[in-house]
């Protein structure tokens, strides 16, 4: 399996060489050559199988040779064997033709999980194949860094920086990136918003040359491997309640659009799918774009789900690249006006866009009534960005397709958020009940490219 830039001037890389490398050398993002399909007898044979024996069916055409068979395997057991519900991704019903898909039984409970606790293992043995250490440095608005930190700490060839935004993100989010020991983990708190995080990121990669110096990688979403972990989960749902006989919706929480592109491609290979439906909070210019109103760029506004805080949505750089018809000049041409607020879509993309994804906006008040009437309804408590897909659905629902709402983190994971809405604090699973009695271990640092780079020549290990 070849992978190809959606700005389309960067070298075709294979998998191996596509996830060391994250983003491309021309700005883009990589993305398969061609999908993989799946006939339905291939999606029937997926009933009643263990989650991990589904992950390596479809995760192993896309790995395509580079890695071998047994160490896929390896990094998946390894990597579930971490969580906290053997079904890994249960579903639960809340209405008729209504379902949570639960992404938050992870170690960080969140389910960027899912990805992450794969991706270590598979950097660690290649790394370890070719004598190489790399330098991981990500974004976070707060999941993916608490992930990332827990799949990558004191791992050997590996040293990892998350820039997170200072004081943007829950105490339980800060102290899952603040409290591990490891040498090769470290915290930077970053003077601005998430935006920010991933303006100075992007600085970094696109500095050529101190990319090369400190062999930067991203695992950002981003990153393909990322999006390819993720693809389990919409394929294990939809044959749980009856793919290939029964089509199936998703709605989706969505910042980054990583999680989202994810059901584009079970879609691509595939599953029948439905409605892929957006979900936002406030800081809705993807519902807006979808809605017809162009991609453009205003101020992020904080929100009780600050995972979907934001305005430059990476992945959405994906989405546009299909909608095109795959054609790289014309995604580069778009991407180039957004530091000047964004662009306009034109109509036959629009279609090709909104024939695949819904969308949805919710308000902060929304959000806390629905994690109320979810309460209400069901004994149930659900984190808030689960409640803005969780309302959004609602506007969605069809009495001929299931909807399959995804849970993307567990509600103690935004105790005062949901304690709030609804009065009633969200115990932290066992597991993780000493995370308030660690000490922490952060740096704080400017809004400013040079001082992050001078911090990380310093602090990384080699
Ligand atoms: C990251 C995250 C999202 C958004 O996912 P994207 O892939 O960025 O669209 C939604 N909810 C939670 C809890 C998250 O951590």
């Amino acid at each position: 399996m070849r992978y190809i830039s959606t700005r389309g001037r960067a070298d075709e890389l294979d998998f191996e060489e596509a996830m060391l490398t994250g983003l491309a050398r021309d700005g883009g993002l990589y993305v398969p050559q061609s999908f993989p399909t799946f006939s339905d007898d291939d999606i029937a044979a997926l009933a009643g199988l263990r989650y991990e024996e589904v992950a390596f069916r479809i995760m192993q055409p896309f790995v395509g040779g580079t890695i071998d068979d047994t160490v896929l395997r390896q990094a998946i057991e390894k990597g579930y064997s971490a969580f906290r519900h053997v079904a890994r991704a249960p579903l639960v019903q809340l209405k008729p033709g209504h379902f949570l898909l639960e992404l938050f039984h992870g170690p960080t409970m969140a389910f960027k999980d899912f990805p992450m606790q794969v991706i270590g293992p598979l950097f660690q043995s290649v790394l370890a194949r070719k004598h190489k250490r790399i330098t991981i440095v990500g974004a976070t608005s707060g999941d993916t860094g608490s992930a990332a930190i827990e799949a990558f700490r004191g791992l050997e060839n590996v040293d990892i920086f998350i820039l997170y935004p200072a004081g943007r993100v829950s105490d339980v989010q800060r102290r899952q990136m603040t409290t591990p020991t490891a040498a090769n983990v470290h915290a930077v708190a970053i003077e601005g918003d998430f935006d920010v995080c991933q303006a100075r990121l992007k600085d970094l990669f696109n500095d050529l040359e101190f990319r090369d110096e400190i062999a930067l990688t991203a695992i950002n979403s981003i990153n393909w491997a990322r999006i390819l972990a993720q693809i389990v989960y919409y394929v294990s749902s939809a044959v749980e309640l009856g793919a290939p006989g029964r089509t199936v919706s998703f709605t989706v929480p969505t910042g980054n659009f990583g999680d989202i592109f994810a059901g584009f491609v079970a879609k691509s290979m595939g599953l029948p799918i439905d409605r892929l439906i957006v979900a936002t909070n406030q800081n809705d210019i993807l519902h807006r774009c979808l809605s017809g109103h162009g991609y453009h760029t205003v101020e992020t506004l904080p929100s009780i789900s600050p995972s979907m805080d934001i305005q430059v949505s990476s992945n959405f750089e994906r989405a546009l690249f299909f909608a095109y018809d795959r054609d790289g000049r014309s995604v580069t041409h778009l991407m180039s006006t957004l530091e000047n607020g964004g662009f306009d879509v034109p109509h036959d993309v629009l279609r090709a866009l909104t024939d695949v994804y819904g969308s949805g906006r919710v308000s902060e008040e929304e959000t806390r009534a629905t994690i109320v009437r979810v309460y209400e309804e069901t004994g149930r408590l659900i984190c808030p960005h689960t409640a803005v897909g969780v309302r959004v659905a609602e506007d969605f629902l069809d009495p001929t397709v299931p909807m399959i709402s995804l849970a993307t983190a567990h509600p103690s994971k935004f105790p005062t958020a949901v304690e709030s809405a609804c009065g009633v604090h969200p115990p932290l699973p066992s597991l993780m009940d000493d995370l308030y009695d660690k000490p922490e271990r952060f740096t704080q640092i400017a809004d400013d490219t040079q001082a992050i780079q001078d911090y990380i020549r310093r602090a990384r290990r080699q």
